[in-house]
């Protein structure tokens, strides 16, 4: 994939953000390329960024990948760090009513009491198909028409609606069909003991910090604290803040980007509130992820040393997550951390640390017809790669962002060999 210095034709690239699109775009094209990375946080990784505590970094908002990660995957190997990949068990739960029902293995779901025996084998059909749906298709219809017609109004009502309502809000009712069966299909490899998934030995932030310096030594610029707020073009070239680029690579949501200049369509985006805490004790039964499915500030409850080694850390640490479209409610910290405690009988004391995170932008909104939003914009020498773009639908992923990060490079490099010829 890496092209040899001196082939092409040399461009100033200003990228706007500095998460996983921005890096991997940035790391492609630094090695030809005068690359400029702008990124208003005081540090890079977006989603993908950790806290740094004094023995260890975890990350802001939880994260795994999956097998089926390719690029990401060929990318870790690239930066070598593919001996640090760990493939770790991910068990499942449901609270229910005040109680907890672990739902990893075939018997601990036989003996959910929730669902008929009828329901549960209906439900393990639909995981199985999720895989051969033509999401294209489902695009235009809601998630609540398709399911009822496939698996009927009450497991619609009991299973789907508490988890469309718990991330998408007020918007549940008008999420694509084609969102819910992409959710279904990269669960649905699974073994007898649960889910695999991807990992990298003590967190994401190795994955940041090695891209970062691949950057910096082939001379790129990561400019931390330094929001873009105008972009403009003339005959000559862009403008970023004022200073000229020969192209612009932009990450950051099309709404926020609409802010700085360029006329482009919204894409709707939903918010998310994370909170992070280190706890003296094991406190989720031993289950990694476990879905709410009673009234509660946060949607889920992420176990993360039920899933990667506690002694990394020294302490128990878990997530309690929630989204939000407009602002987060007020006071959430308090209120998650008082429902948390209540539910799970942990005492105050028993939090050693807790952290909250909260993205207005962190992630597009996959309503009915979404597709129809993403309709390729031309705009020449501004390329368009992140979580709203085609390689993240119809969920995105770090996958999705590292496909949009690379083909970014790519419009990118077409550019530089057609000006390269036009000489
Ligand atoms: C709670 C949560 C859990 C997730 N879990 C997983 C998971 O387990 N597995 C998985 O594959 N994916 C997961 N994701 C998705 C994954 O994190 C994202 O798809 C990916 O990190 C997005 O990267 P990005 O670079 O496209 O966008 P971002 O990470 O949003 O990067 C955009 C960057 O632009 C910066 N920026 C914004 N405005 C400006 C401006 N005006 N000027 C300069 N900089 C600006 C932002 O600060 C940010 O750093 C999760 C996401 C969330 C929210």
């Amino acid at each position: 994939m890496g092209i040899s210095k001196g082939l092409l034709e040399n461009m100033r690239i200003a990228i706007i953000g500095g998460g996983i699109s921005g890096l991997v775009s940035a790391y492609k094209l630094s090695p030809n390329h005068e690359i400029t990375i702008y990124e208003k946080s005081a540090e890079i990784g977006g989603l993908l960024s950790s806290y740094h505590r004094e023995k260890y970094s975890i990350e802001k908002y939880y994260h795994h990948f999956f097998s089926g990660d390719t690029s990401f995957l060929n990318l870790l190997k690239e930066l070598n760090l593919s001996d640090r990949i760990l493939w770790l068990k991910g068990s499942t739960g449901t609270w229910v009513s005040g109680t907890l029902y672990p739902l990893t293995t075939p018997f601990e779901i036989l003996r959910y009491p929730h669902l008929s025996l009828y329901d549960k084998f209906r439900l393990a059909l639909f995981t199985k198909k999720a895989k051969t749906f033509d999401t294209i298709k489902l695009d235009t219809i809601s998630a609540e028409k398709f399911l009822t017609e496939q698996l009927g109004e009450k497991i619609y009502r009991s299973f789907f609606r508490p988890l469309l309502n718990s991330k998408f809000g007020q918007n549940a009712e008008k999420v694509s069909a084609a969102w819910v069966v992409s959710r279904v299909a990269i669960r649905s490899d699974r073994s007898l003991g649960g889910e695999r998934l991807g990992y990298l030995d003590r967190g994401f932030s190795l994955f940041i910090k090695a891209i970062s310096e691949k950057i910096k030594e082939c001379g790129g610029e990561i400019r931390i604290r330094t929001p873009v707020i105008s972009i403009s073009r003339d005959e000559n070239g862009w403008y970023v803040n004022g200073e000229k680029f020969d192209a612009v690579v932009a990450t950051i949501a099309p709404g926020l980007l609409r802010e700085t200049g360029p006329d482009i369509p919204e894409v709707p985006y939903q918010g998310a509130a994370c909170l992070t805490m280190g706890l003296v004790r094991p406190v989720t039964q031993g289950i990694y992820w476990i879905n709410l499915y009673d009234d509660a500030p946060y949607g889920a409850v992420i176990g993360h040393t039920c899933f990667a080694p506690r002694d990394w850390y020294g302490e128990d640490i878990v997530y309690l997550a929630s989204y939000y479209s407009g602002a987060p409610s007020p006071h959430l910290k308090e209120k998650m951390i008082k429902d948390f405690c209540r539910k799970f009988s942990v005492r105050n004391e028993e939090i050693l640390w807790a952290e909250m995170a909260s993205d207005p932008y962190a992630g597009p909104m996959y309503l009915a017809g979404y597709k129809e939003l993403m309709k390729t914009v031309s705009v020449p020498g501004l390329v368009l790669a992140g979580m709203f773009s085609e390689e993240n639908y119809p969920e995105r992923s770090i996958e999705g962002s590292v496909r949009a990060g690379l083909r970014a490079a790519d419009e990118i490099s077409h550019m530089a060999r057609k000006m390269e010829v036009n000489m």
